[in-house]
């Protein structure tokens, strides 16, 4: 069979597709995104700890957040990956976030990256936790290692988006624990997430770690809704 014609037979059937907005992209175009969204999408940054909303009524424990997309701008790359376990978005977003933060410092003095845990029920649902993609990702390319055995979500939390304020902080409050404190000592820990909301989940892990003695806890977040 012809190659082209091949090519023109998997482009009309399964056309390649912007993970942003599913815009079809030409078939020998190299990016994942199209034009559009690249001139588009909007950067969060940093984020100032005091205006997160669990900053209201809770003690803050981590250190820095920085989040690089509005949510809304990428919310079907996010839904296709987390929900619909394309495991393939994870090497396109770990790139973007890999861009963004080496471009804002956000690995500098980073001694471990880890994910916000999902519980093992969850897991068996979705045949991976997608946060930890992510970090295996940044690892791979920032050669920061991972450890995913320091913290465990212990129990079972409802989805936070559908909660109100009460709920939320309710459902979330000492759903972790953290493992090998001798590990986490001293150390500067960079906490990897999709969305970054109210932060009490981020902030939640940085109080399991902060009480287990980390020096800094930082949360590099692909989302800002
Ligand atoms: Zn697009």
């Amino acid at each position: 069979m012809n190659l082209n014609f091949l090519n023109t037979a998997i482009d009309i059937f399964y056309p390649k597709r912007c993970i942003f907005c599913e815009d079809v992209l030409d078939f020998d175009d190299e990016n994942v995104i199209c034009q559009k969204c690249s001139e588009e999408i909007k950067y969060v940054g940093e984020i100032n700890i005091n205006e997160s909303a669990c900053s209201h009524d809770d003690s803050i424990y981590f250190d820095k957040v920085w989040c690089v997309y509005e949510y809304d701008f990428v919310k079907k790359a996010i839904e296709y990956f987390k929900f619909k376990s394309f495991k393939s978005y994870c090497n396109p977003i770990g790139s973007f976030m890999y861009e963004y933060g080496i471009n804002n410092s956000v690995f500098e003095n980073i001694d471990v990256l880890t994910a916000v845990p999902i519980h093992k029920s969850r897991r068996r649902e979705r045949g991976f936790n997608h946060a930890e993609e992510m970090v295996k990702v940044l690892s791979n390319k920032t050669h920061i290692p991972y450890n995913f055995d320091i913290i465990k979500r212990i129990r079972k939390t409802k989805p936070m988006y559908n909660l109100d304020v009460r709920h939320r902080r309710d459902n979330i409050k000492n759903a972790f624990a953290c493992f090998n404190e001798d590990f986490i000592k001293g150390k500067n820990i960079l906490l990897i997430d999709d969305i970054f909301t109210t932060g009490r989940t981020a902030n939640e892990c940085a109080k399991v770690f902060k009480n287990a003695g980390a020096k800094n806890v930082f949360v590099f977040c692909f989302s800002y809704s």
